[in-house]
């Protein structure tokens, strides 16, 4: 058997001490760790990696303060259209939705597509007649709208630029007692997204990639790079063919790949030894893990 480990992130960008307070910040803490728990309730009853996956990411999509799910940004439109992916490392089995609008919890919907279809990837409309066939959760408009992020709309529209959330995208790398990886994320985009705009989030091997023989990845950024970057399966790539570590892989995407071409953002990664990295080169990144047997680590700022 081996020892179970999870981290979860909800989204990386401008975080600062000095614009949080002490009980937005306490918020956000007990988002990430209610996530891990759910996570980690499966994984300590032998469950599944991609259930422990699915679990967590479901809280973090209820949970308003996260731009996944309820609280997810609006377009350029006013809309909330969302993405979510999810991938298993034993089987190399993924799933994923993009433009899905009004599902209560788009990762659910990303694991139906990986389990009960013959595809990987569905998009708006037809994601839309499948959720249907799948009898997802749905939701009215209301649910999603958070006061914050119309008052984040308008600023973007004002500056005529799409914005990263700063309090984003939530994602999470599991590793369970029978040596499996999985990784999903899910995210609502970017603010004032235009045409259609598909970010990293969705893309397996961008935003999302698990591979039992390397790690499991889930990203958080400026999607337009992540998805150029190819980040989550680089990483991987980076164990498979040159042997590096899991930590030396992500410094390289993250710290080197992505800043020389502009990219902010970060990522949560875990390999099949149980090692866990939580690297961004962004301000902050809403960040948590826990192994088997230890302490809960919560992480926001830099520092
Ligand atoms: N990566 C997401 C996107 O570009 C945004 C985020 O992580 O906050 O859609």
């Amino acid at each position: 058997m081996n020892q179970y480990a999870i981290a979860v992130h909800g989204g990386a960008g401008t975080i600062l001490r000095s614009t949080m307070t002490p009980e937005k910040e306490e918020a956000y803490r007990k988002g990430l760790s209610d996530a891990i728990a759910a996570g980690e309730a499966v994984l300590k009853k032998n469950g599944h990696s991609l259930v422990a996956v699915e679990k967590a990411i479901r809280v973090l999509e209820d949970n308003p303060l996260f731009n996944a799910g309820r609280g997810s940004v609006f377009t350029n439109k006013g809309k909330n259209e969302m993405d979510a992916s999810i991938m298993e490392g034993r089987s190399l089995m993924a799933g994923a939705v993009t433009g899905v609008r009004n599902i209560k919890n788009p990762i659910s919907l990303a694991k139906a597509v990986m389990e009960k279809s013959e595809h990987v990837f569905l998009s708006g409309e037809g994601a839309m007649k499948f959720a249907e066939l799948m009898k997802a959760e749905r939701e009215p408009d209301e649910y999603f709208v958070v006061a914050e992020r119309l008052e984040q709309l308008k600023k973007a529209k004002e500056a005529d630029k799409t914005m990263l959330d700063h309090i984003g995208t939530v994602g999470c790398v599991a590793l369970d007692v029978h040596g499996n990886l999985a990784a999903g994320t899910s995210t609502g985009g970017m603010t004032n997204k235009k045409f259609g705009r598909v970010g990293d989030t969705p893309m397996i091997g961008a935003g999302t990639y698990a591979n039992n023989a390397t790690c499991a990845v889930s990203c958080t950024g400026h999607g337009e790079y992540f998805i150029r970057a190819v980040v989550a399966h680089d990483v991987s790539c980076l164990m498979e063919y040159k042997g590096l570590p899991l930590s030396e892989a992500c410094k390289i995407v993250v710290q080197d790949k992505l800043v020389k071409m502009g990219g902010e953002g970060g990522l949560i990664a875990l390999d099949a030894h149980g090692n866990i990295e939580l690297a961004f080169n962004s301000d902050g990144m809403y960040r948590a893990s826990k192994k088997q047997g230890g302490e809960i680590f919560i992480g926001i700022y830099r520092d």
